[in-house]
């Protein structure tokens, strides 16, 4: 094994079925190919002989069946060879979709319970791997040929776009290790807090609406049918977090539910579906591999994605400042009391409405919020809209009425309603 911390090229190699891990440095980033051999980054297929960069901090692993020998450039926080891994079991998982997959294209699709590809549910605790998992099963399905959905429920670290959303995208080609998922268009449902407890049902009638809108699409695509999905899910598996997940397994109708690392739960959801034999509940190991995240490490983790939302992953996008008139905007937040008072009987204190639109005033209290843009063209339509896209408060002059926000260079704004939540960045 090459020695960590090290500068200068190394060389490793990598004995069959091993796995090597590692953390960049936090100062410079790394860049390592494959020499010989073959190797994969979860799930995408490294291209022999290319340098590849690897920016500071990112964890990720190099796996290889076969065997392989990696070359390395620049400075780890960590790098170590592990023999053990649960891959093997994560790609006869992959294999098991495949025949759901090539099942699903030979049947005729007139049928959509037959023509259906599987819908496949990743839960388990938090930091048990279960994005990784995801994007290996997605970025295994489209070497096949598949393109598969991904869907991302979790508000807390989403893959898709920035935290506080959900969101669903095709995977058309394997996962680009650093860039990530290239987005044209994604479907994405605004919760706008990165904690479900915030408005539980909130999430429930987006998760819901998601899902809707999925199978809508689906029902005249029978190449995305048959390739199905892969839906990540939040890290909250007790009380209120189990009952999301459960609903979220109901609403996309998952028949494949993946629980990593964790026995109770497993056992808890083997329960309760027992009684739907469409449904198979599947236990696997969690990866050694997966680097543990505080608290602070994922607010962390949240700040670099709406930066790179505006800014871009390398500081290569330069996001528009705009300034716009208070009048060119209405703001939305949605829950809050009910809504009139003098229709109570006397006494009575007003209940939490979670699913009411409540008007924003534009104050300086929106400083530092991300807001969305929503598709709605009615206020009546914002809950059940996807967004366009986000904006971000960088000023609000309130003697002059006008608001001064960033907005990535493509921005557009297909109608007047912002949506207001409580996910604040503050730059740098
Ligand atoms: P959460 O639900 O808490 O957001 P998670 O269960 O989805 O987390 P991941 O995001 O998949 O966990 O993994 C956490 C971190 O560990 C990521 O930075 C990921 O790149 C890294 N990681 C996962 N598997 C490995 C591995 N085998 N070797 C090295 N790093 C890994």
């Amino acid at each position: 094994v090459a020695s960590a911390s090290a500068s200068g090229v190394r060389q490793v190699k990598l004995d069959k079925q091993c796995e090597l891990r590692i953390v960049v440095g936090r100062e410079s980033s790394l860049r390592l190919r494959l020499h010989t051999g073959t190797a994969e980054i979860f799930g995408t297929e490294i291209p022999p002989e290319k340098w590849l960069t690897f920016p500071p901090r990112i964890k990720f692993a190099v796996f290889s069946i076969y065997g392989a020998t990696i070359e390395m450039d620049g400075f780890t926080e960590t790098d170590y060879i592990a023999d053990e891994t649960p891959m093997i079991s994560y790609i006869n998982v992959h294999a098991i979709l495949e025949e759901q997959r090539n099942r699903a294209q030979a049947s005729s699709s007139a049928d959509s319970n037959s023509s259906q590809g599987p819908r496949v549910i990743v839960a388990g605790p938090t930091d048990s791997g279960k994005s990784t998992l995801s994007k290996m099963l997605l970025s295994w399905a489209a070497k096949q040929g598949w393109k598969p959905t991904f869907v991302d429920l979790d508000i807390g670290q989403g893959s898709i776009t920035i935290p506080g959303c959900i969101a669903a995208t095709p995977v058309k080609v394997p996962i680009d290790p650093v860039e990530g998922i290239p987005l044209e268009m994604p479907l994405v449902y605004f919760y706008g807090h990165t904690t479900p407890s915030v408005n539980a049902n909130l999430y429930k009638v987006l998760v819901k609406e998601l899902a809707q809108t999925l199978d809508r699409q689906f029902a005249g695509n029978s190449e995305s049918r048959a390739a199905g999905m892969v839906i990540n899910t939040m890290g909250w598996i007790e009380g209120v977090g189990y009952k999301l997940l459960l609903h979220a397994i109901d609403s996309f109708k998952a028949n494949v539910v993946l629980v990593l690392g964790q026995e109770k739960l497993c056992s808890m959801l083997r329960n309760v579906l027992k009684n739907r034999p469409s449904v198979d509940v599947v236990k696997l190991e969690k990866s050694g591999g997966v680097v543990l995240r505080n608290a602070k490490v994922r607010q962390k983790a949240r700040s670099y994605r709406i930066k790179e939302y505006f800014y871009g992953l390398a500081n290569d996008l330069k996001p528009h400042s705009n300034v716009s008139k208070f009048s060119d905007f209405v703001l939305y937040r949605i829950g809050g009391l009910q809504a009139s008072r003098s229709a109570l009987p006397i006494g009575a204190k007003p209940a939490a409405d979670h699913m009411r639109l409540v008007p924003v005033n534009i104050n300086r209290d929106l400083l530092h919020l991300v807001l969305a843009v929503s598709f709605a063209t009615e206020p009546d339509q914002i809950i059940s809209s996807n967004v366009a896209g986000f904006i971000y408060i960088t000023d609000i002059n309130v003697q002059r009425k006008t608001i001064t926000y960033l907005a990535p260079s493509a921005g557009v704004f297909p109608g007047k309603y912002l949506i207001v939540g409580t996910l604040t960045w503050l730059e740098n």
